[in-house]
């Protein structure tokens, strides 16, 4: 076959997880083992899931290139038949600028195949040890974040979210607390809990808990500015479990009569 008729190799965008590097997925660590290039956001992604791949793989860290930039690096490897990883925190379905890197893919012709990762919304809860959702408490999760750069549509302020008095997982917005708090209050009782987990997963992880009064203070006092998510509902607060029906010895499911 001659070079022109080649096709393009598929080009991977990666979860790579919260920042632990074995919460990356099997899938996603064989990927970054046989890479040829790999393109990462350097602030979040943590360098150590590098270490997986085995070669000597030609590594950008996006955080310092456009995204015209991030999308030729990858197009033009992909032509020349190489397995290009494009790295995401978390899962790349999440505050990503996923869709537009992969359009620019598209109208390349180049294959492209999403691998999902943890987000650091779940690795939270876990260092709270919490579950989302609780039984007689909430069966919903809302993701959002505060304006920023990024506009929010007006119907999906914090404010009318808070309405719902589901679990909310905040991202992108702990420089904002003040903000997210007077948001908040306009749906959640003062004593609501709330809990601001910094680096969720990272050896220096550290899980702040209080209230929706409170919180705010504590997150200053503990200097934490940046790469945190924020979590509120009363379904991570003390409250004594109902008993979830999925375990319940009276209710008949699907694999138990
Ligand atoms: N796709 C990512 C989110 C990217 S947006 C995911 O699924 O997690 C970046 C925001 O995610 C940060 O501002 C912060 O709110 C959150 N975040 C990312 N990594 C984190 C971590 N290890 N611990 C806590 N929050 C984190």
């Amino acid at each position: 076959m001659s070079e022109e008729l080649k096709k393009p190799a598929t080009v991977f965008f990666v979860g790579s997880g919260p920042g632990d590097p074995e919460l990356i997925t099997v899938k996603g660590m064989r990927l970054l083992k046989d890479a040829d290039l790999v393109v990462y956001a350097g602030s979040l992604v943590r360098e150590r899931v590098l270490d997986f791949c085995k070669g000597s793989p030609e590594v950008y860290n996006s955080a310092s290139m456009s995204l015209p930039e991030i999308v030729s690096v990858m197009i033009e490897a992909a032509k020349a038949g190489k397995k290009v990883v494009r790295l995401h925190t978390g899962d790349p379905s999440l505050y990503g600028a996923l869709r537009e890197q992969a359009e620019a893919l598209e109208k390349e012709g180049i294959p492209y195949s999403i691998v999902p990762g943890v987000s650091s919304a779940f690795a939270s809860a876990a260092a709270i040890k919490r579950e989302l959702t609780l039984p007689g408490v909430t069966q919903t999760v809302i993701f959002t974040r505060l304006e920023g750069r990024t506009p929010v549509p007006e119907q999906e302020r914090l404010s009318r979210l808070a309405a719902h008095g589901a679990t909310i997982c905040i991202f992108l917005s702990i420089s904002m607390m003040d903000e997210v708090v007077s948001e908040l209050s306009s749906g959640y009782a003062p004593d609501t809990p709330v809990a601001v987990v910094y680096r969720a997963s990272w050896e220096d992880e550290l899980a702040i808990k209080g209230t929706l009064a409170d919180i705010a203070a504590k997150v200053r006092e503990a200097g934490i500015t940046r790469q945190a998510m924020i979590i509120v509902g009363r379904a991570i607060g003390d409250v004594s479990v109902e008993q979830s029906r999925l375990y319940d010895p009276g209710f008949t499911h699907g694999f138990r009569k």
